[in-house]
């Protein structure tokens, strides 16, 4: 079968997170998330944490080429071979064209790019109430999808907390920074014909069935095109 290398775009709390965790387990394929992967290395202090950890905090963007060299070598990697899932890169556009470069030297491309969209007023009632477990980053909502007991984890009984960049002022800072530096890579993708809407108000579930019918339609292509 042919690769599955797939994109997923759209604001902070747009559930890419929530439909990246499911595509992985449908699809078997890697499934990165800047976002992860920087909060890891901000809690392991390693030096790309320690880079990193200003700019996430203020709700800024880090440097292209801090997060391009991080995810140009994962995709490289043998596990990514049949393809992988990108959630929160890119995220500017030299970090599309860093991608497609990267693609381009290992003989691949995109299979498509999935557009999340949600609100800003959405986003907002989303992230505000999020919680996040120290221990291992699991997540909460206090209205959506409350913990058993406030304030602590269902899976590892340690303490949930506000993330920094959950904070109301940080939020709309993220959200300005994702109108400005990411909105663009929509009309990137559109014009290289990438590019695949999904809307993110409906349900989880309905969210994923829409994803699933539009990889069932992306199957299909590909196999019309061999
Ligand atoms: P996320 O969990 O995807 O919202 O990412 C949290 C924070 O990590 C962002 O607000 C950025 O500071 C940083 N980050 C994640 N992915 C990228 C990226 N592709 N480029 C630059 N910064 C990123």
């Amino acid at each position: 079968m042919a690769e599955l290398n797939l994109v997923l775009l759209g604001p902070p709390g747009s559930g890419k997170g929530t439909q990246g965790e499911r595509l992985q387990e449908d699809l078997r394929l890697p499934y990165y998330a800047t976002g992860d992967i920087l909060r890891a290395a901000v809690r392991d202090e390693t030096e790309l944490g320690r880079e990193a950890k200003q700019y996430m905090d203020r709700g800024d963007l880090v440097p292209d080429e801090v997060i391009v060299g991080v995810i140009g070598e994962r995709i490289a990697s043998p596990e990514a071979r049949d393809g992988f899932i990108l959630d929160g890169f890119p995220r500017t556009t030299p970090q599309a064209e860093a991608l497609d470069a990267k693609l381009r030297e290992l003989g691949r491309a995109l299979t498509a790019v999935l557009l999340i969209d949600v609100t800003d007023d959405e986003v907002v009632r989303r992230l505000g109430g999020r919680r996040t477990c120290v221990e291992g980053g699991h997540v909460f909502h206090v209205e959506f999808n409350p913990p058993r007991t406030e304030g602590v984890c269902d899976i590892d009984g340690s303490e949930l907390i506000v993330r920094d960049d959950d904070k109301p002022e940080v939020i709309r800072k993220r959200l300005e920074t994702y109108h400005e530096k990411t909105e663009p890579l929509v009309d990137y993708y559109d014009r290289r014909s990438l590019l695949r809407r999904i809307d993110g108000a409906a349900a989880p579930e309905a969210v994923g069935d829409q994803i699933r019918r539009t990889l069932a339609t992306l199957r299909l292509e590909q196999d019309e095109a061999v």
